[in-house]
This record gives C-alpha cells, sequence and structure tokens, in this order.
C-alpha cells in the first residue's frame, strides 16, 4: 500500500510532477482502499477492470484479491512506474490506452464475473460512467471514486433540474448501493473538490444488461443525449431539433398515439423506464423505414 511518503518516493524517483490536466489525485489512505476492496465484494474468481491505476495505489491491494486486473492508463509515465512496480504480478493486463478510445463491449460484454473497481480521473468521470454503463452493463458491480457534486447529479429522480442521462442509465442498470464520503486528505495532491465512493449494484432484472446483444446501447446513449440537447425545451421540441435521424410527422403522431409520455413534459420529468419505451418505438420505427 502506498502512504504518503512512498507515494513522493516514487514521484520522485521517476522525476514525476502530477498532471492535473489527467486528473492525478493518488489515493495514500490504507483505510480507503481497504474499504473499496470490502465494499466491492471480490471473489477469486473476479476479472476486475480498473480505469487509470496511476501509480497502482489500488491496483496492488486488487490483484491479491482477484483473479485478474485489467487495468487502461492514458500517462506513459504512470504505465513505466506500473512496469517496474508490478513486473511479477501473473495477473494484471496492463493497456496503455486512453479509456475513452477502448471497445469495451467487445473485449469484455461476454465476461461473468466481470467487474469495474476504479478511482475516476474527475474530468471526465461521467463521459466513463455512461461508457461502462452501455457497453458492459454484465458487469455484476461498479466501484467509482466520484466527485461529489457528479454522485448528487447521477443520483437524482425525475423533475430535478438536474437529472439527466447519467442518472437513467443507472436507473436502468441497477441501484446505487453504497455511499461513502472520502476526505481531500486522502488523496496526494488534495484535490480542490470533495469525493465519494459509490457502489453501483446490477439488478437481476437489469434493462441495460438484458438488452445487451439484442440492442444497440450506444445509440440508446446518443438518443438521451438528444433528448436533453435542450433541456428547458418540450420532448416534442427536442425530438424536433435534435432527434437523428429525424421522425416524420406521421411517425411523431403514430408513436404519439402509444401513449408512452406526454410530448410536452420536458425531458427531467421523464422516468427512465418511460425513456426505455420511447426509444424502442423510435429506434422500431427508424428499422422500419
Ligand atoms: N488509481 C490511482 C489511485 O487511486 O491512486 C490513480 C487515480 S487518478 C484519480 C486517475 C488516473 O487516471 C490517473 O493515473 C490518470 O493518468 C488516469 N487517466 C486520466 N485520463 C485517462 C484516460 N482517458 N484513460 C485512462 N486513464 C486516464
Amino acid at each position: 500500500m502506498l502512504d504518503i511518503s512512498a507515494t513522493k518516493k516514487i514521484l520522485n524517483d521517476f522525476n514525476i510532477l502530477p498532471r492535473q490536466s489527467l486528473g492525478q489525485n493518488f489515493l495514500i489512505s490504507k483505510s480507503i482502499v481497504q474499504r473499496i476492496i470490502e465494499i466491492s465484494d471480490l471473489s477469486k474468481q473476479s476479472h476486475v477492470l480498473e480505469i487509470g491505476p496511476g501509480l497502482g495505489a489500488l491496483t496492488s491491494v486488487l490483484l491479491e484479491h482477484v483473479a485478474k486486473v485489467s487495468a487502461y492508463e492514458i500517462d506513459h509515465q504512470m504505465i513505466e512506474v506500473l512496469e517496474q512496480r508490478l513486473s511479477d504480478k501473473f495477473n494484471l493486463a496492463l493497456y496503455h490506452q486512453n479509456i475513452l478510445q477502448v471497445d469495451l463491449h467487445a473485449l469484455y460484454a461476454e465476461e461473468r464475473n466481470f467487474q469495474v473497481v476504479a478511482n475516476l480521473p474527475y474530468y471526465i468521470s461521467a463521459e466513463i460512467t455512461e461508457k461502462l454503463l452501455t457497453e458492459v452493463p454484465n458487469a455484476l458491480s461498479m466501484t467509482l471514486m466520484l466527485q461529489k457534486e457528479a454522485v448528487e447529479r447521477i443520483s437524482l429522480e425525475p423533475n430535478n433540474s438536474r437529472y439527466g442521462p447519467t442518472a437513467i442509465l443507472i436507473q436502468l442498470y441497477g441501484r446505487i448501493t453504497e455511499k461513502i464520503k472520502v476526505a481531500s486528505s486522502c488523496f496526494y495532491p488534495q484535490p480542490g473538490v470533495s469525493s465519494q465512493i459509490i457502489k453501483i449494484t446490477r439488478d437481476p432484472e437489469s434493462v441495460l444488461f438484458s438488452n445487451l446483444n439484442n440492442t444497440n446501447l450506444f445509440e440508446f446513449k446518443q438518443f438521451l443525449k438528444q433528448c436533453f440537447a435542450q433541456r428547458r425545451k418540450t420532448i416534442r421540441n427536442n425530438f424536433k431539433n435534435s432527434l437523428r435521424p429525424k421522425l416524420s410527422a406521421q411517425a411523431l403522431s403514430e408513436i404519439e398515439r402509444l401513449n408512452i409520455i406526454d410530448f410536452e413534459s420536458r425531458p427531467e420529468q421523464i422516468t427512465a423506464k418511460k425513456f426505455w419505451q420511447l426509444y424502442q418505438s423510435v429506434a422500431n420505427y427508424n428499422d422500419k423505414v
């Protein structure tokens, strides 16, 4: 486990200055790493996806608990450190890649004992969370460190002005089953924002998981973004201005007659389940033309 002095020593030995632009705030708290491991419910069969292993504070402990860790890191200096520090770990697959450019679905959607554990780079945490939920909803759980404000936003129910696509995707995947506050002093360098760990656990009836192979979840994610393109406008207007491919007037009235939602409502008033039904009727229509 890396405490503050071990972390500073590695940074010094490798001549590394933590890069704020990559969200490099390294965990230096043994008790927080332990909490992450405890709540993640890992087993000796688990295959864990870690995003942003950094200097390996979490990675080295994960490796002791699971069958395999696949870790993706964008920064070559971190890769250099990890290759030296963890060179004897046969169960680590380390990739020097930008996670946003990895086709996670192609690589991991068939995995059974798959779990995600990550202290995320905050500057792209929403994009990563949405990517995980739509590409690998087969994951049994996702334990993520996020900025406190991001956790608040993605925990929202409808009828809140900040409710949006990530919250909807989480509700169609499962439930947030753990929330733990983390003090800034648990990181080096200390972030200027507050942090929280959440665990999202897949529901037995998870809509995203049960549609993993027969529906394009990436398109569903795009559909949600189009519905929220102008969040103060009605769904009718968002459909008119942002939906791609565009719906004809006839298609719109046919879908409207299904009575799934009131087209005069704003996107923030619509539940996750209704968005899913609406998407299916739009996708069905697009398939027909
Ligand atoms: N896991 C380490 C820990 O807990 O101490 C480091 C976590 S740090 C908050 C985020 C890590 O994500 C950094 O190592 C950073 O270089 C990496 N990172 C940033 N953007 C990335 C991206 N697009 N793809 C992969 N890794 C990225």
